[in-house]
This record gives C-alpha cells, sequence and structure tokens, in this order.
C-alpha cells in the first residue's frame, strides 16, 4: 500500500485525507502538536500540505532531505479532477468573486461546484466529478505556494496588494505564489488579469497562456471593460455588451472590478451575456463584505467584518463617496503600513472608533495626520453603542477593521456576527 502524510488537519488535511484514503493510499494525518514527525516517515512517499502549512517548517524541510515529493492539497485535488477549472486569486475579493463565477458556471447546465479557500475542500469537493464539471476554485497565496504543475483552465488574479508578510516574509515571495496559479498555464488556457494594478499589468509578458485583461478606467480593444457605463466584453473580434454597472445590487468600485473578473471567467467559460447579466442583477454579496444590516434613524449600519487589511477598509470607505462615516476598526494589527489608510480615514470618516490590540497603534497614526474624532473603547458593546450616538441623519455606521480578528474572536465570521446582533438590538 502507497503510504502518504498529510500535515495539518483542517477542512482541507481532512479533504484530502478522505479522498486518498477511497483510493486505497495509507494515510497518516499529522500536526504540530503530536511531534515524532521522523517516526512516520519510514515507507512514506507523499507529503501532502495543508495550506496553513508553512513550506519552510523543519519538518517539510526534512520530508524533502528524506526523498519524499511534497505537494499542496490543491495539487491533489488537480490532479484527480478531469473536468474544468476556474481558479481565482488575489488579496482581496475572492470569496465575492468565485461565488459570482459560481453563479455564472451554474447557467452551463453542468454540474458546478464551488470550493476551495471559501471554507470547503477542494480535494473532497471535487471527488468523483466528471468531465463535463465547472468548478470555481477560490485560492490564497498558502494554497498556491509549493504547486508544481497545477494550471486551472481558466486562472484569474484581481489585484495585488501587501499582505501576509508574516507567512511569506518578502513582498516578493508573496506575489511568486500567487503568481503561481498561471506560471504552468499553456496556450489553450486563459489567464483574467486586472489591467489597473500596476503589479498585474505586465504579467503577461511571462505567460504561455492566452491573456484576458479587464478594466474599470480603459477603453481596452480587448478583453473586458466599462464603457457607457455598460460591462464589455470585446474578444476574438467580436464585442458584446452584457449589462449596465447599475444592474449590480452590489456596491463599491472594487465590486466593479469583481464583476468585471467575473464576466471576463464567465464569458471564457462559455456563460452567454443574458445569463450573466441576469446573475449579476439577482447577486446580493455575501455576509460580511460590506453587508446591508439595517437603518435606524435615517442612518445606515453595514457589517464589512471580513475586511482583514487595511486596502480592504480603504475599498470599503471609498464605497461611500457621499457620506460621513462613522467607522468601527481595529483588531489584531498585522502591523501593515497605516498611511493610505488613514489618509482615505481623514477624507471619509466623521468619527473613528477604535478598538483591539491595534487601537493604540491606528490612534497614534490618525493623530499623526490631525484626525481629532477619535474614541477608543474596549469592547464591541461599547463601540456599537457610541457608534449609534454619535451618528447623525444620513450617516452610516461601518464596521470595516483593516485587522483581522484574532484578537477578540475565532474569526471575522463571528466578529460580524457579534456586531450584527448589537446593531440588531439598537
Ligand atoms: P477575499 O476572499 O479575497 O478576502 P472578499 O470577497 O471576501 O475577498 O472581500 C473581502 C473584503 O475585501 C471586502 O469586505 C471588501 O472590503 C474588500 N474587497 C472586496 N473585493 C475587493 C477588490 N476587488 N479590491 C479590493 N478590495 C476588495
Amino acid at each position: 500500500m502507497k503510504k502518504v502524510i498529510v500535515y495539518g488537519a483542517g477542512i482541507s488535511g481532512q479533504g484530502v485525507a478522505d479522498v486518498l484514503e477511497h483510493q486505497g493510499w495509507e494515510v497518516k494525518i499529522y500536526t504540530d502538536d503530536m511531534g515524532g514527525f521522523e517516526q512516520l516517515l519510514d515507507g512514506v512517499e507523499l507529503l501532502v500540505l495543508s495550506p496553513g502549512v508553512a513550506p519552510d517548517k523543519p519538518e517539510v524541510q526534512l520530508a524533502r532531505e528524506r526523498g519524499l515529493k511534497v505537494l499542496p492539497e490543491i495539487e491533489i485535488a488537480f490532479n484527480q479532477f478531469k473536468g474544468k477549472m476556474a481558479g481565482i486569486t488575489g488579496t482581496n475579493g475572492k470569496t465575492t468573486t468565485t461565488t459570482l463565477v459560481g453563479e455564472m458556471l451554474k447557467t452551463l447546465n453542468v454540474p458546478v461546484k464551488v470550493a476551495g479557500n471559501i471554507g470547503l475542500s477542494l480535494t473532497k469537493e471535487l471527488e468523483g466529478l466528471g468531465e463535463d464539471a465547472w468548478v470555481a476554485a477560490e485560492l490564497s497565496s498558502f494554497q498556491l505556494e509549493t504547486v508544481e504543475k497545477f494550471a486551472p483552465q481558466i486562472a484569474c488574479v484581481l489585484n495585488l496588494t501587501p499582505d501576509h508578510l508574516e507567512r511569506h516574509h518578502t513582498l516578493e515571495a508573496y506575489y511568486a505564489a500567487k503568481q503561481n496559479i498561471c506560471n504552468k498555464q499553456s496556450g489553450e488556457q486563459y489567464t483574467v488579469l486586472n489591467y489597473d494594478d500596476t503589479n498585474l499589468a505586465t504579467w503577461s509578458m511571462n505567460l504561455h497562456s492566452q491573456v484576458c485583461y479587464f478594466s474599470q478606467k480603459r477603453d481596452l480593444p480587448e478583453g473586458v471593460c466599462v464603457q457607457n457605463n455598460k460591462f464589455v466584453v470585446r474578444w476574438g473580434g467580436k464585442e458584446t455588451t452584457v449589462c449596465a454597472v447599475k444592474d449590480m445590487q452590489i456596491f463599491g468600485s472594487h465590486n466593479v472590478d469583481n464583476v468585471l473578473a467575473a464576466i471576463a471567467v464567465g464569458y471564457l467559460a462559455g456563460c452567454s451575456a443574458e445569463n450573466m447579466a441576469r446573475v449579476i442583477r439577482n447577486f446580493p454579496g455575501v455576509e460580511h463584505r460590506l453587508e446591508y444590516i439595517r437603518t435606524i434613524n435615517d442612518v445606515k449600519y453595514y457589517n464589512d467584518s471580513k475586511a482583514t487589511n487595511t486596502d480592504s477598509a480603504v475599498k470599503a470607505l471609498q464605497a461611500f463617496p457621499n457620506n460621513k462615516i462613522v467607522l468601527i476598526a481595529g483588531g489584531h494589527d498585522k502591523q501593515t503600513d497605516l498611511g493610505e489608510f488613514m489618509r482615505c480615514v481623514q477624507e471619509h470618516v466623521a468619527e473613528l472608533i477604535l478598538l483591539g490590540e491595534a487601537k493604540e497603534r491606528f490612534a497614534k497614526a490618525a493623530q499623526g495626520l490631525g484626525i481629532s474624532n477619535i474614541h477608543i473603547v474596549n469592547d464591541y458593546e461599547a463601540a456599537v453603542s457610541l457608534a449609534h450616538k454619535l451618528a447623525k441623519p444620513a450617516q452610516v455606521v461601518l464596521l470595516s477593521p483593516a485587522c483581522s480578528s484574532y484578537d477578540m474572536f475565532k474569526n471575522f465570521e463571528e466578529r460580524g456576527k457579534k456586531y450584527k446582533e448589537l446593531v440588531m438590538a439598537l
């Protein structure tokens, strides 16, 4: 019997362990708290990494030295999948775009799965699917870091901004991990890239695939763009109009990017313009992403708990151009630069309520720019009740923390739910 060790016992690890077992492998799951890794290695030929496992860990090095093949979970999923994959990555917007692409693919009337970093094991979800199936796969840099031959039929990179330096150490390593989504693609495959992102605008030079750019700023001769406030596809000498930008339910210019990307992927997968338009009109967004909660005294409350870095919080602030925002921010501090974020706060925010581990550093950065309406609180109860007190009619109260949630919550979902409960109780 062939032996494999699966490193990590989360959703991805458990999923791939199950599938490999079904295929007759002898599977051992290893986790950091177990110890004794070396003793497990006898006769083992493959080490499968869960996304949470950094490849520079001593166990992984040791496995390589002992001649084991080391592959990430998504490579196992990819190798076993007979259908077609649309892989979506980027610093922000992955879940929104992957969900939207999933809805578009469903209009092809073939079996469709939405999986990956979105909280469903890719290997497990793809098990047993046939050649006609499509999968919309959300892929993180952690999953892509160690791939070898991984090459989805369509790869999409939404944007690249600094994040996850705690894992990748350098920006170059983070961007390189992301680029693994398309490095091994061939000439029959497609890469969808954001032309408005300066990091991505030059990638096409190094790829073997057919590159379809999207842009909301430029009128592209080929690709997907906005013209006269309409989404337009120009591809293979043909021009197709999908729908108007105002047909979108989700809002903010970042979501225009997400819709442009989804249209490019959907079009290349064979979805019709009419079907894509219907999906876009009916798409309400994903929970915890600029999610509308309720209106009290002409003040609208929004939950953007998923904004776990400053770049995504900036996008949320920019989505309310004509409003004064009461912003609740802070959480586990990722120690990234706060310059751009605070300049945006200065422009869009009327009252800044800070909490969590990051509150002092955020307050200092805000004060440094001369921002004055800063309030420091200790918990979400105090934050919501203060926001309620401060907000004037026609303003919005927005939770967009620019931080991860691990200082006070299990994850961003728990944080968003707590916030929504407090808002509903006002
Ligand atoms: P991801 O899965 O990459 O974390 P999500 O779709 O869950 O992305 O969105 C997370 C947050 O990032 C949202 O709350 C929003 O504030 C912001 N965001 C969404 N799409 C984009 C985008 N295309 N560019 C920048 N920020 C975005």
